[in-house]
């Protein structure tokens, strides 16, 4: 191995020289104690280094080791249920072996070597296959099915194909390619800087649901769609990310935990395990793989741990899946951006943050997409990416916050005052936006109901004229507006109360389908509108919000998905209005 030498410590970067031939992105080992370290700027013979690991202790003088090799991850039965650092060392397995703490240099491979998995092929021999082509494929728990592909930049015929229990470093497969033959094992290693290949990225169409009708109804996120979350610290952010693994509509959730205190990052270790699959009962962690690193733990790997579960993530996809990847968050990401970049003393852009910033955010989110995969299938995958964003004090204008924005399509904007209100979940709906509607109007129009999109056009009118009328209200008093504009607080208050508002606690109300959210929100605009043409005939606010249906209205959230109650209780409005005008004209008649 070529090796170079030390001339410069600062914190997590190292500067050594005598490394003519390195490469960008380049691992090396650092030291005696061979700390990890990568390579991130080359100057002649002198490599800039940065070192996923503790330095204390490395001085001048010391070897470098090129690796030749690039920062890489294993992708292969294993990875599911685990849970990783930045440079994806098993923290579980570290743990039962070396202790709390992660020691310095030490090598473990990330994928069980010892585990025996019982492999499924899925071709014969003689058989021609290309890149990305199913081998075969591996039940990995009771949730997955791993699909063993060929690898990238591989094709030929099939010499020969093993079936049964095998280790992940076995050989599974020999390919005849031209002279040569390959063997193919069940894990692949890939760089985690590269972007895995794709066939063809496909626009966005679909929504990913999540059951969360704020989210679903009002804004979007599409399959293979960025998002972006602010967190203010007691705004719910933990149940919205619980909510979002637990019903949406993907088959895999990577979470990233990236350099948050060790006690929250604990606490989602905790909390993570106990979910449960709601379709299947079993443990969430069946599908799920994170990936985290505290902000105790050495600040270069903190800027690793996103392009290493970005990368387990697009494996996944490749795969065929629905994958949703969870990074929380990116400004605790950023921040050892710029440290580093300072270490480098690399010119500083807004406060303090790298000139490069934006672009990195960019190529982060820019990796998610709904894509036609590798392969002779034409089997179409997606990765739907949410990032969280923690700016100092809130402040949205910051820098990392601004960045995302310019990229991500949906802003859920999480608001510690609605919190604080206990509506649940938090997101505000007059800062929120979804730029997908237009995407999956057609998906949502076709597959759940023709008005889907003209009724949430509907309410979100409601809902802005509610607040312009506040406004005026705090001004001049509720009294002196008018019926219909009191109706139409009126409405908008039970847009909010019995349709955005959702308990992710309560059994019946944890999750709706779209079906649901639709028939939910057709019937409470029911109302509006009858109560305005109500009003127009000349009948009385007082009578119309003394109507019994309300009551009801309040309480559809709760009915069971296939009960025809909500069904019900929208004919129930045409019902109780008729009779509104009957009275009148009955009352006419008596006078
Ligand atoms: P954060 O992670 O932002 O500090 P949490 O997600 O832990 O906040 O939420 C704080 C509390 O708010 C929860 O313990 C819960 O009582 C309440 N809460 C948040 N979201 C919901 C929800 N969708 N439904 C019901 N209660 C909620």
């Amino acid at each position: 191995m070529k090796q170079g030498k030390i001339i410069r410590v600062a914190g997590p970067l190292v500067v050594a020289s005598g490394c003519l031939g390195a490469k960008m992105y380049d691992m090396v080992r650092i030291g005696e104690l061979g700390l990890i370290g990568e390579v991130i700027e080359l100057r002649e013979d002198l490599a800039f280094i940065q070192v996923y690991e503790d330095t204390t202790g490395i001085g001048p003088d010391e070897p470098v080791f090129l690796t030749g090799l690039p920062l890489s991850v294993e992708l292969g039965p294993g990875l599911i249920s685990s849970v990783f650092d930045g440079i994806q060392r098993p923290l579980d397995i570290i743990r039962s072996t070396e202790g709390d703490f992660v020691t310095r240099g030490v090598e473990v491979p990330p994928l069980d070597r010892k585990k025996k998995w019982e492999f499924v092929p899925l071709v014969k021999q003689g058989q021609e296959v290309k890149e990305g082509d199913f081998l075969g494929e591996v039940q990995e728990t009771p949730l997955l099915k791993h699909k063993i592909m060929v690898p990238v930049g591989l094709s030929g015929k099939i010499a020969e194909i093993k079936k049964g229990k095998l280790l992940v470093e076995e050989s599974i497969a020999k390919i005849q390619t031209g002279k040569e033959v390959k063997e193919v094992k069940m894990f692949q290693t890939w760089s985690i800087r590269r972007n895995r290949e794709v066939h063809e990225r496909l626009m966005p169409d679909e929504p990913l649901t999540t059951g969360q009708r704020v989210l679903d109804t009002l804004f979007p996120l599409a399959k293979g769609g960025t998002g972006c979350v602010p967190g203010p610290f007691g705004s719910g952010k933990t149940v919205v990310q619980h909510q979002l693994a637990k019903w949406s509509d993907a088959q895999i959730i990577v979470f990233v935990a990236c350099g948050e205190r060790g006690n929250e990052v604990a606490d989602l270790l905790l909390s993570f395990p106990e979910l449960e699959d709601p379709h299947t009962g079993r443990p969430l962690m069946e599908r799920t793989v994170i990936i985290a690193n505290t902000s105790n733990m050495p600040v270069a790997a903190r800027e690793a741990s996103i392009y290493t579960g970005m990368t387990i993530a697009e494996y996944f996809r490749d795969m065929g899946y629905s994958v949703a990847l969870m990074a929380d968050s990116s400004s605790r990401w950023a921040e050892a951006l710029r440290e580093i970049s300072g270490r480098m003393e690399e010119m500083p852009g807004e406060e303090a943050y790298p000139a490069y910033l934006a672009s990195r955010i960019a190529e982060f989110y820019e990796r998610a997409g709904k894509v036609v995969c590798l392969g002779s299938d034409n089997r179409i995958g997606a990765l739907s990416v949410m990032g969280a964003v923690s700016p100092p004090g809130g402040d949205l204008s910051d820098p990392v916050v601004q960045a995302t924005l310019k990229v991500v399509k949906v802003f859920w904007a999480l608001d510690d005052r609605l919190a604080n209100m206990r509506h649940f979940p938090a997101i505000n709906w007059l800062l929120s936006y979804s730029l997908y509607v237009e995407n999956i109007k057609d998906y949502l129009n076709s597959q759940v109901a023709e008005e889907f999109i003209a009724l949430r056009q509907d309410a979100m009118q409601l809902l802005e004229e509610e607040s312009e009328l506040q406004e005026i209200a705090r001004l001049v008093g509720v009294e002196s507006l008018s019926a219909r504009d009191r109706l139409i607080l009126e409405s908008a208050r039970s847009i909010r109360e019995d349709f955005l508002h959702q308990n992710a606690f309560h059994p019946q109300d944890t999750y709706t389908s779209l079906r649901k959210q639709y028939l939910m929100l057709r019937t409470i605009l029911h109302f509006h509108h009858s109560g305005m043409n109500a009003l127009a005939d000349g009948k009385s606010l007082e009578e119309i919000l003394a109507l019994e249906v309300r009551e009801k209205i309040s309480k559809m959230k709760f009915l069971p998905e296939e009960d025809p109650g909500i069904l019900e209780i929208y004919m129930d409005i045409d019902s109780v209005f008729k009779g509104l005008t009957q009275m009148k004209e009955t009352s006419e008649d008596n006078v």
